[in-house]
């Protein structure tokens, strides 16, 4: 299944890849298919390209919006890179920084969120994805509600466990369905 296969090269070895971000204008030319996709045809299918799949590069708040339900809440959000090497190589590192910084408007290269989705759902649309009606999906809740197990199941989950997680039941479920 290609979607557990590294079938392109890591986004970071190719430079070239920085030119496929989501561009600005009325249509946006896939760089894999060369398919023109309308700009908020696109943006409605999360920049995913609709022929072939094609990840556009997008934000990383832009990714939090794309994945939970709603707001989130951030940590540390004021965690910034120190220098205490006082590191220079064709630039003081402070400087990098500080460029960066004002580049992005981001302190930091990662955000750290947490945030609501809705379980549910999400393994339904899922299993709407051709590609993923055989993807091996466990539900785990940690506030198991009356008829919960129902809903996962019939929603596309393959099994369930609750909270408290008894570990021989969990390794059970797990090697029962991966040799599936
Ligand atoms: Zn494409």
């Amino acid at each position: 299944m290609a979607w557990f296969k590294k079938t392109k090269k890591p986004i970071a070895a190719k430079t070239k890849e920085k030119a496929s971000r989501v561009p600005e204008g009325l249509w946006v030319k896939c760089p894999d298919c060369a398919q023109a996709i309308y700009n908020k045809d696109l943006a409605t299918n999360l920049n995913v390209c609709p022929k072939c799949a094609h990840h556009f590069r997008i934000g990383a708040a832009e990714r939090l919006r794309t994945l939970f339900d709603g707001e989130w809440t951030e940590y540390d959000k004021d965690l910034m890179s120190t220098d205490p090497l006082s590191f220079t190589d064709t630039k003081p590192y402070k400087a990098r920084l500080k460029a960066s910084i004002a580049a992005t408007g981001l302190k930091d290269a990662v955000i750290t969120a947490s945030g609501a989705i809705d379980g549910i759902q999400t393994i339904r649309e899922i299993r709407k994805i051709h590609a993923c009606r055989d993807l091996p999906i466990i539900a785990v809740t940690a506030k198991a509600m009356k008829g919960d197990r129902e809903k996962c199941m019939e929603a596309g989950a393959w099994d369930y466990l609750s909270k408290p997680v008894d570990t021989e039941l969990m390794i059970g479920v797990l090697q029962a369905w991966l040799g599936h």
